[in-house]
């Protein structure tokens, strides 16, 4: 196993990852901008190197940097964590190249998935069933009027570069794709760096439903069962569950058997996830995640499988040592994501800590990097908290939720634990009766 891991990324997921290496015995080192010197991770880390200033692209997502500092420290694997450079494939090809380990998939993999117009391809030739939508990438209005025509209107005009449910257009009729073609092709390029976009029919009442996987690489692939991801506002996940109230035992195991199958032939190596839409009982692939999820740790929740420490034995060359009929999936797992952001409005609000008292108890999961005294830094995502419980049902979930809630201080910043407490109490939630336009609605009628 690794003696010394470094960790490029922050926050609580770099916290996440130091955890389970600090279990399995590996030293950790903690690669930080300025605005993080006293971050928690960096704090509990065995060895710290800063790499730049504030901005992201002076600092973690600086390569150049990141290597020299696993050089200096005698890092022998990198862990990319999730964002950043966890899906540039590029990266993984120079950590390896460098010597190091890339704790993650095969660079052909991030880059087969990171576009998205390729990956759809690869998802029908591996026996997924796909989104209607163009046969490829459509750059001209008239190339686009005519796929859509072919697809059938509302479509999505979605970037083939895309992330992160940034630069995505509703176009209702022939008009409206000539008016939102230019726009969404402009903020591909801005956000992505590439103007790429292609079309898919718009689905009006979908879930948004995952599925979890591990491959060794080594022809071992295991599911962890699907995560209901529906709970989203600007198409950003808020909250997300497993198992879904809104699938069947037999639609469960439908493509639990698929996503597994696909990721056999394809020989994927680490975590990884598989997006679906689901409406009327049919699946349609969207997109492949090729690292680890935010909402990774529901699945833990479900399975007691550690999925960073299985990130870091694959990585090792371990293969996965167990079958899918050796996972139990028990109890009911939900994730309310905590971001500094006033919770009506959602305008970022960073600052200092002043008070911080975390919920606890049975079945209470808190990953976070906050603490008394420490100071949201403006530059990143607002994500600053997990607040992950898990129950025997859906109904002792939701009650351990809303008492945790309840407990939960953070003080001296705006955070979204108000809009959680409205979501808890919501008819909808509590039947598990909702899709992915539900929380545009609830947060619009500001209930
Ligand atoms: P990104 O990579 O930017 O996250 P995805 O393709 O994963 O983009 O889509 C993000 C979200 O956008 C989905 O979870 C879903 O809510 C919505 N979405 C994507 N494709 C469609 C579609 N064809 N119809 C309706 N909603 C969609």
């Amino acid at each position: 196993m690794f003696e010394k891991v470094l960790i490029a990324n922050r926050g609580e997921i770099a916290l996440r990852i130091h955890r389970a290496c600090r279990e399995m015995g590996i030293k950790t080192v903690a690669v930080h901008s300025t605005a993080d010197a006293d971050a928690m991770n960096v704090r509990l880390a065995d060895e710290t190197v800063c790499i730049g200033p504030p901005p992201a692209r002076e600092s973690y997502l600086n390569v150049a940097a990141i290597l020299t500092a696993a050089a200096i420290t005698g890092a022998d694997a990198i862990h990319p964590g999730l964002g950043f450079l966890a899906e540039n494939a590029d990266f993984a090809e120079a950590v390896e190249e460098h010597g190091f380990v890339f704790i993650g998939p095969a660079p052909e993999h991030i880059r087969l998935m990171g576009d998205k117009v390729a990956a759809k391809a690869a998802a029908a030739r591996l026996g997924l069933p796909t989104v209607p939508g163009s046969a490829g990438v459509v750059n001209d209005p008239v190339a686009a009027e005519r796929a859509a025509a072919e697809i059938g209107y509302p479509v999505l005009i979605k970037a083939s570069a895309g992330g992160g449910g940034r630069g995505m257009k509703i176009a209702r009729d022939r008009a409206e794709l000539g008016r939102m073609l230019p726009l969404a092709q402009r903020e591909a390029a801005a956000f992505f760096g590439r103007g790429d976009v292609y079309l898919e029919h718009f689905l009006e009442r979908p879930r948004h439903i995952e599925i979890q996987v591990l491959g060794d690489g080594q022809g071992g692939v295991v599911h962890l069962g699907e995560r209901d991801c529906s709970m989203q506002r600007s198409h950003q996940k808020v909250v997300e569950e497993t198992p879904s109230p809104g699938l069947n035992a037999e639609e469960r195991d439908r493509l639990g058997a698929l996503a597994v199958e696909a990721m056999r032939e394809l020989g994927y190596r680490s975590a990884g996830t598989l997006e679906f839409l689901y409406q009327e009982g049919k699946f349609f692939f969207i997109e492949m995640n090729t690292r680890l999820q935010v909402e990774h740790p529901i699945s833990e929740m479900v399975s007691g499988v550690d999925i960073v420490r299985e990130q870091l034995r694959i990585a090792d060359g371990a293969s996965l040592g167990y079958r899918q009929a050796e996972i139990r999936l028990s109890g009911h797992a939900i994730e309310c994501r905590i971001n500094a952001e006033n919770p009506v409005d959602f305008r970022p609000s960073p600052g200092r800590v002043t008070d911080y008292h975390a919920p606890g108890g049975l079945g209470v999961r808190v990953d976070s990097a906050l603490y008394q005294g420490y100071v949201v830094p403006p530059y990143y995502d607002s994500l600053v908290s997990k607040l992950i419980i898990h129950g025997r049902s859906r109904n002792e979930c939701l009650m351990r939720l809303r008492r945790a809630l309840e407990e939960y201080v953070i003080g001296g910043i705006e955070t979204t634990i108000p809009l959680h407490q409205r979501l808890v109490a919501a008819r909808d939630f509590i039947d598990g009766d909702y899709d992915i336009h539900w929380l545009e609605r609830f947060v619009g009628r500001g209930e």
